[in-house]
């Protein structure tokens, strides 16, 4: 048994009677788990057990106890979340609040964790996640981004994707951007190196920034203390981020064998997020989008699902550290269903379902820049707790039913009070 400094007048909480997956293990073991203030004071495995000392005791009667899961790739301004779908035009002023709202949705599903990958307004942003770790409102802790900086244009929305070599280098206005996002105290900057295919059709592999720029933004990055996430399909564009100290690649999609290997060198300082939910979802759930383009837009999401799947085994194996989640929050994908991608993970890129688990809990608090606080049930670290009710090692699945989660901490702090399991002949299917 591992036991920090016992903290008597703090409030405690010992949960008893639960299975831990602590995050980085090949499965869960029978403990008992301590919450002491906002941190994990005690963890006992198998027949040890952990005196209450006066600690409220929550008999979590089998069910298992994990940590809260982190979303990699999270856009709280998309918009759409489970139980609130927007479409069209809205004003700042609606963007705010509807952030505020999905932020909430996102914990009422178990993350406690959000490493945001562009927002509509860096401020508004900013001040979410202020106000989520103050405890004003309801949210998962917040890593803030600038909005998605798309070369030739810094206008959200525009979507014209300008190839680099169809304009000058514009070293001055991205070294700009970097240090004014960083002054509006966002975490992260986030530039889009190439187009999307699933935006506008045949852009993927256009790249948009210059060497020189991207260059520029690492070093303005490195002075003004934020981190650079980037949008990248392509092999020149995944070398340009590699070369230039990009912490996080998004997408990753294709490759080549150079770009690997650079990949492979930099796997300490560097996270990968695939975003396969929305790729999926183009394809199995979102009957719209087979009309579009004749069917070319949808044979072509096809064929990327192909490729991820034999990509993200080698990915892997190379050690890449691979995080789910991405691009939730449009209508056919919203906010609520992240915990999707951790299921993929598993059944179309070969991951063990422990091993997914990790990246969603253990990578997040790396990715969440928290690596020695969070992400994993360990004596010291922040509890940001979940009781799922059944075994999320033998399926992975039962993360997305709300139901399931029993429980939800974050910080110490209920945002769900522990609930009764339900009976499990009731749920067998
Ligand atoms: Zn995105």
């Amino acid at each position: 048994m591992e036991r920090s400094e016992p903290g008597i007048s703090r409030p405690a909480t010992l949960f008893t009677n639960v299975a831990v997956f602590d995050g980085d293990g090949p499965g869960s073991y029978p403990g008992e788990v301590l919450v002491e203030g906002n941190r994990i004071a005690a963890v006992a495995r198998d027949d040890e057990r952990i005196a209450a000392n006066g600690a409220a005791i929550v008999d979590g009667g089998g069910a298992t106890l994990m940590p809260g899961l982190v979303e990699a790739h999270a856009h709280l301004g998309f918009g759409s979340s489970v139980d609130r779908v927007l479409r069209g035009p809205r004003t700042p002023e609606q963007m705010l609040l509807v952030t505020a709202h999905t932020a909430k949705v996102m914990l009422d599903y178990g993350f406690t964790g959000a490493y945001s990958a562009g927002s509509h307004s860096a401020a508004a942003e900013v001040a979410l996640r202020d106000d989520i770790a103050a405890g004003w409102l309801p949210g998962p802790r917040l890593r803030a981004c600038s909005f998605e900086r798309e070369a030739g244009s810094v206008m959200e929305g525009t979507r014209k994707y300008v190839s680099y070599d169809r304009r000058q280098p514009d070293i001055d206005g991205v070294r700009a951007f970097v240090r004014d996002m960083a002054a509006a105290g966002v975490d992260s900057v986030k530039l889009v190196l190439t187009g999307d295919n699933s935006i506008v059709p045949g852009t993927s592999l256009t790249g948009l920034y210059h060497d020189a720029e991207i260059r520029a933004a690492g070093e303005a990055a490195r002075d003004a203390g934020v981190w650079l996430n980037v949008h990248a399909h392509s092999a020149e564009a995944i070398k340009m981020a590699l070369r230039h100290g990009v912490r996080v690649i998004y997408h990753c999609t294709w490759p080549d064998e150079e770009a690997l290997d650079l990949l492979e060198a930099y796997t300490d300082e560097i996270f990968v997020a695939p975003t396969v939910g929305l790729n999926w979802t183009n394809i199995h759930a979102d009957p719209n989008y087979a009309k579009r383009d004749n069917g070319a837009a949808l044979k072509e999401q096809i064929g990327k699902f192909d490729h991820l799947r034999r990509l993200l085994p080698v990915l892997r194996k190379r050690g890449i550290r691979l995080l789910p989640g991405g691009d939730y929050g449009f209508p056919t994908n919203p906010i609520g269903r992240n915990a999707h991608d951790i299921e993929l993970f598993v059944t179309e890129f070969g991951f063990r379902p422990a091993e997914a688990l990790t990246a969603a809990t253990k990578l997040g608090g790396e990715i969440m820049g928290m690596a020695d606080e969070l992400g994993r049930i360990k004596s010291g670290y922040l509890a940001d707790l979940l009781l799922v009710d059944g075994d999320p090692l033998r399926d992975v699945a039962l993360l997305q039913d709300s139901n399931r989660l029993l429980m939800i901490m974050k910080d110490g702090k209920y945002h769900k009070t522990p609930q009764p399991r339900r009976r499990l002949d009731a749920h067998a299917a």
